[in-house]
């Protein structure tokens, strides 16, 4: 892949941008990708020559783009190895994902006292919809704590697990701590005692492939904008007959069958959870990324991905003044640290000056700072468009960061 470099990131046409006259070194992946030109596109050949609202019209452009949109929808379920079409619900992103569940499944199956467990390294959008769902429910929220290298004490699940425990919702990869969980385990631990568990793969599907039936998951949500396609979309993977249990989210068009001023009948799966006119042409062009991944082959990005980490974080090492904020034995591509006398944000803006995009503060995971009792972490996370040489970059650019702090 390393050979390969040179001519992917001419796929991407903003990594030939310039930032204050200086090559773009974009090293933050973990909040969104960059998207290669097959998706941009896409998305204006769409615009330019087959745009009209799907599913509901007879004429030649919307029963084109429709057709697009359902042959997305099965690149996705292919991707993510789903058993059937109905279960790929498109959301406008992991968080709108995390919320539909958060609210139908609560509707169809929480009440007051029951139980609802996520871990401490989950991101914001994993936390709070469940703490709305309490909170509605008079439910209770429990976490499964880290260790201070960043692995999951999955050990002490067993003891959280209650005859009240409802679902268990985890993220596969945290992105402020880069730790891979080991989610087979846990699903395996929760399906003992039947209960279901969502998996948050935000920070996953671009690196890992998934396979939801191996995983034997109930729920699986990623964004498309981590996985190099769109902003705006989202996919939501769920269990047919956990889904059919399920109300609607949101109500409105196309999520009905029939509508009465006496009684609303609904649509069936995966329509019923899509209200409104889809985002079919992020949608579409959400699939054309996922094309491009899987014709660049997943195994070898995240070999590529894992070389440039573990480089990474040998050279990181050679600065003694920085520690590492997360050290798990599997770990994706995200790099988190901080540095003696130097606050991130201060590091993350002389970086800026050198062409070097990171992301620094709390990464919307506030209980992670709160258990290393920090405020905030610079991170640098990866792509497989990133070189040796781009980490070579940072690495001087921190030196120099640090010599400017004296
Ligand atoms: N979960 C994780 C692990 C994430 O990293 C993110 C995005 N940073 C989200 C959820 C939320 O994703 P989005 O903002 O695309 O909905």
């Amino acid at each position: 892949m390393k050979n390969d470099i040179t001519k992917i990131r001419m796929d991407f046409p903003i990594l030939s941008e310039k930032i204050y006259g200086k090559p773009l070194v974009y090293f933050d992946n973990a909040a969104t990708t960059q998207k290669p030109r097959i998706v941009i596109d896409t998305i204006n050949e769409y615009y330019s020559k087959y745009n009209a609202n799907i599913h509901r019209g007879v004429h030649f452009l919307s029963n084109f783009t429709t057709t697009a949109t359902e042959n997305a929808r099965e690149t996705i379920r292919k991707f993510i190895n789903a058993g059937s079409h109905d279960e790929i619900i498109f959301t406008r992103g992991t968080t709108e994902a995390i919320n539909l569940v958060a609210f139908s499944f609560g509707e169809a199956f929480i009440s007051e006292g029951d139980e609802i467990i996520v871990s401490e390294m989950e991101h914001h959008s994993n936390i709070v919809p469940w703490q709305m769902l309490c909170e509605r429910k008079k439910a209770v929220l429990k976490v499964i704590p880290f260790d201070d290298n960043g692995n999951l004490e999955t050990e002490k699940l067993n003891n959280l697990i209650s005859d009240r425990t409802k679902l268990i919702s985890v993220t596969q990869v945290s992105n402020a701590l880069g730790t891979i969980n080991p989610v087979e385990d846990i699903i395996k631990t929760a399906h003992l005692k039947n209960i279901p568990v969502l998996i948050d793969g935000a920070q996953a599907a671009q690196h890992i492939k998934v396979d939801v039936q191996k995983l034997n998951c109930d729920f699986y949500v990623f964004s498309g904008h981590k996985i190099y396609g769109p902003t705006g979309i989202g996919v939501l993977y769920g269990k047919k007959e956990l889904l059919n249990q399920m109300p609607p989210y949101q109500g409105g068009g196309e999520m009905i069958s029939k509508v009465t001023f006496a009684k609303t009948t609904f649509n069936e799966l995966p329509f019923k959870f899509e209200a409104g006119t889809p985002n079919y042409i992020d949608t579409i062009a959400l699939a054309k990324a996922i094309e491009y991944i899987e014709n660049t082959g997943l195994d070898k990005i995240e070999k590529y991905e894992s070389e440039l980490l573990e480089y990474a974080t040998t050279k990181i090492k050679t600065l003694d003044w920085i520690k590492i904020t997360g050290e798990a034995k599997h770990k994706s591509s995200v790099l988190s640290f901080v540095m003696d006398g130097i606050h991130p944000s201060d590091a993350g803006v002389l970086l800026d000056q050198m062409g070097i995009a990171i992301r620094t503060g709390t990464h919307c995971a506030e209980p992670v700072m709160q258990h290393f009792g920090i405020t905030g972490t610079a991170r640098a996370s990866f792509a497989f468009y990133n070189t040796f040489e781009e980490v070579d970059k940072l690495i001087e650019g921190l030196k120099r960061v640090k010599q400017m702090f004296g």
